[in-house]
C-alpha cells in the first residue's frame, strides 16, 4: 500500500471524499457501480452511437485564478456540452479528472460538486467515474463527456458542400469581451459580458435541427474564424465570412462602434473564442429551417 494520493480534507480520506462529494452525482445509475469499482461498465444500445468527447480546464488558463468554486464546475460541463451540441449528440454521462491543490479545500470542492450538481440536473447527466489526484498547482480539472446520436448520425466537420451558407447558432464575441471584463480591462457596467465568459449556454437544444439540416458542424471555441475554418479545411472547401453580417450583442455593438478600426475590430470578435456557439453549414434551402 502506498501513500494516499489526495491529502484529508474535511477529516475523510480520498475514498470518503469521493463517497460524499461524488457518489450523490451519479444518481444511483448502475453503470457507475456507486464509484466502488475500478471502471464504469456502460452496456451496448442498439440503434444508437455512443459520442466521446474531452476538455480540460487549467486555473489561470482556462478559467481566472480564484474563480467561484461552483462556475468553474459548471464551466468545465458546459464546454464539453458544446462539444456534444455540435455533433447532434444527447448528453448522458461523464468522467472526471480532478487534480486538486492544498488550497482548494473541503469548502471549495463541496461547492464545486454542488456546480456539478447544478447543471448535471438541468442538462441530464451522470457521473460514472473518474480520478483524483494531488497537484502543488495550478487547479487542473479534466472531464470526458459521453453521449448518443442514432447510428451513424453525429455531424462532423468534413460533410459541408460547395454552395452551403454557414451559419451560427447565436452572438460572436462576448466570449472575448467578458474575459477583458472579468479581468477588469473592459468597462462591463452590468456584468453581462463576464458572466458571458464565466458561464456558456451549449446549445444542447439545437441537436435535432442540426442532424436534420446542417451537413457540417463545430462548436465555437477557438473563434468562429478558426472553427469555421476547421469545418472548410475538412471539408475541402474554402469559406466567405462577411464579417458585416457577424450575430452581434448589445454590449458587443456598443463596443464595436467605440473602435476607431471597424474591420480590425470585427475581425477580433471572430477569432476571439470562449462563444460556444454552434457554426454549421447547410443547403440554402435548408437553411431558414
Ligand atoms: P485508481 O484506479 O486511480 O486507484 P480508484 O479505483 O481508487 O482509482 O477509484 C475509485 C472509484 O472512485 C472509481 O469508481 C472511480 O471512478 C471513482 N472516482 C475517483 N475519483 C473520481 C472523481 N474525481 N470523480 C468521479 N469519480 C471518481
Ligand atoms: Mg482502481
Amino acid at each position: 500500500m502506498s501513500a494516499p494520493e489526495a491529502p484529508a480534507a474535511g477529516g475523510l480520506d480520498e475514498f470518503g471524499q469521493i463517497a460524499q462529494l461524488f457518489r450523490p452525482l451519479t444518481k444511483g445509475a448502475p453503470e457507475a457501480l456507486g464509484l466502488l469499482d475500478d471502471a464504469a461498465v456502460i452496456p451496448s444500445r442498439p440503434g444508437f452511437d455512443l459520442i466521446v468527447t474531452k476538455d480540460a480546464m487549467v486555473e489561470g488558463v482556462h478559467f481566472l485564478p480564484g474563480e467561484a468554486p461552483d462556475l468553474i464546475a459548471r464551466k468545465l460541463l458546459r464546454v464539453n456540452l458544446s462539444d456534444l451540441a455540435a455533433k447532434g449528440a444527447e448528453p448522458y454521462g461523464y468522467f472526471l479528472a480532478t487534480a486538486w491543490t492544498p488550497s482548494f479545500g473541503w469548502a471549495e470542492r463541496q461547492a464545486f460538486a454542488e456546480g456539478l450538481r447544478l447543471d448535471g440536473e438541468a442538462y441530464g447527466l451522470t457521473l460514472l467515474g473518474g480520478d483524483t489526484v494531488a497537484t502543488p498547482g495550478p487547479l487542473t480539472l479534466s472531464l470526458t463527456m459521453l453521449g448518443w446520436t442514432p447510428s451513424g448520425a453525429m455531424i462532423r466537420r468534413g460533410g459541408a458542400r460547395a454552395g452551403d451558407l454557414l451559419c451560427v447558432s447565436g452572438v460572436i464575441g462576448d466570449g472575448w469581451l467578458g474575459l477583458m471584463a472579468a479581468r477588469g480591462e473592459l468597462a462591463d457596467p452590468d456584468g453581462y459580458l463576464a458572466r458571458r465568459y464565466r458561464l456558456p449556454s451549449p446549445r444542447v437544444e439545437l441537436r435535432e435541427a442540426l442532424r436534420k439540416y446542417a451537413s457540417a458542424a463545430a462548436d465555437v471555441s477557438d473563434g468562429l474564424i478558426a472553427d469555421a475554418g476547421h469545418i472548410a479545411e475538412a471539408s475541402g472547401l474554402a469559406v466567405d465570412i462577411d464579417l458585416d453580417r457577424l450575430p452581434l450583442s448589445a454590449a458587443a455593438r456598443r463596443w464595436l462602434e467605440a473602435q476607431n478600426d471597424r474591420v480590425e475590430a470585427l475581425r477580433a470578435l471572430a477569432s476571439g473564442g470562449d462563444d460556444y456557439e454552434v457554426v454549421c453549414t447547410a443547403a440554402p434551402e435548408a437553411a431558414a429551417a
